[in-house]
């Protein structure tokens, strides 16, 4: 019998979230790989779908968790044996099919990654989605040269000039914050909590900005500020970033949680030569997936992401899911599934 969370929609749009404790094998869903999950995690999506948002939550019932780490229980693959250690992150799960917010998943072979060597699963969680997407970030920003599987113009290197950190307490922006300095950037990192200054200074920011900032409307071109951008916010604050990059400089936005309509011009683009490369880490294909995770595995410092890294139960899982809806996560939350 599994434990799970499930998020159960009712036909009057009533939703349910409980931890359910007797799921059988066949309720998990189809798969060729049964995994037994060791450790998930919470990150701004797996909040929505906790919440039953419908955007994220895209079936009913599900299991939401767009993060797994665990150990193979079954598999009728060819690439995969009972005891090797995986990875999911993304292809689905948590969304349209049941994922990591449980003690087993049912899942494709083709969505697993070898959990890399020399990394525990518990930090494989802590990085999760939220750290592999800033890993691709900083891939799109390098671009093609450093890194010919990620698409996106690019081209920017330590020496340029600033990079902008934004939502940088976050998973996303944490990670983000923390990758970027290890490889030589100066790193200005936005937040809107100023108690969290000390601790973007501890993962490599050189200075914090307050991102009130970037929230007000401007002029389509601003004094120019940035060598290159990570977003997670989207909104007015993606605006405003673009119109403060520098010449030739590169944005990537992955996030919406300053909102999905963008104020911009585009000045920026054909005055500047700005490049806006978007970010989606539930579709990428396996090149640039096992890129990021390598530059994970390589740059990624473990004494900071523990820091960074908060555990709960799977039980705690539904009170973390409405915290960072909120805002007020820290770096990353693991759920330890155990
Ligand atoms: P977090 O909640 O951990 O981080 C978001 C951060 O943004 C917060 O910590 C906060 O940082 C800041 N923030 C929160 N609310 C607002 C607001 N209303 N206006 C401005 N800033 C705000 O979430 P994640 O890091 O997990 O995800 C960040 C975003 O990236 C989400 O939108 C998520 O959906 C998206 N995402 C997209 C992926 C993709 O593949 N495209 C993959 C992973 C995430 P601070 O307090 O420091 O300002």
């Amino acid at each position: 019998m599994t434990r799970a969370i499930r998020v159960t929609r009712a036909d009057d749009g009533s939703v349910s979230t409980v931890l359910e404790t007797g799921l059988t094998d066949d309720q998990l869903g189809d798969g060729d790989v049964l995994v037994d999950i060791s450790h998930s995690g919470i990150n701004y999506k797996d909040g929505m779908a906790l919440a039953g948002n419908p955007g994220v939550a895209r079936v009913s019932p599900l299991i939401p968790g767009i993060d797994l780490v665990g150990r193979v229980a079954s598999s009728t693959s060819a690439d995969w044996s009972v005891g090797d250690q995986v990875i999911v992150n993304g292809w689905g799960i948590g969304e349209t099919r049941n994922g990591g917010l449980a003690e087993r998943a049912s899942v494709d072979s083709s969505s697993l990654v070898a959990l890399p060597a020399g990394m525990s699963p518990a930090r494989a969680a802590a990085i999760g989605t939220a750290g592999f997407t800033a890993a691709l970030s900083v891939l799109a920003l390098e671009g093609a040269d450093r890194s010919p599987a990620v698409p996106g113009s690019g081209g920017v290197r330590p020496g340029d000039g600033d990079i902008l950190v934004t939502g940088a307490s976050g998973g996303v922006g944490s990670i983000a914050v923390a990758l970027l300095a290890a490889a030589g950037y100066r790193v200005v990192a936005s937040t809107g909590r100023p108690e969290h200054r000390e601790y973007l200074l501890s993962l490599g920011a050189a200075e914090t900005v307050d991102r009130a900032e970037f929230e007000s409307a401007g002029r389509p071109l601003l004094r120019q500020r940035w060598a290159g951008v990570i977003d997670s916010v989207g909104g007015q604050t993606l605006a405003t970033a673009i119109a403060e990059t520098n010449y030739g400089g590169t944005v990537t936005a992955c996030g919406l949680v300053g909102g999905v309509d963008v104020p911009l011009t585009v000045l920026p683009f054909i005055l500047r030569g700005v490049s806006l490369v978007g970010i989606n880490s539930v579709e990428c294909p396996p090149a640039p997936r096992h890129a990021a995770w390598a530059r994970l595995a390589r740059d990624l410092d473990y004494e900071l992401l523990d820091r960074m890294t908060t555990v709960v139960p799977l039980e705690g899982a539904i009170d973390a899911g409405a915290a960072i809806l909120r805002g007020e996560l820290r770096g990353r939350t693991v759920v330890d599934v155990r």
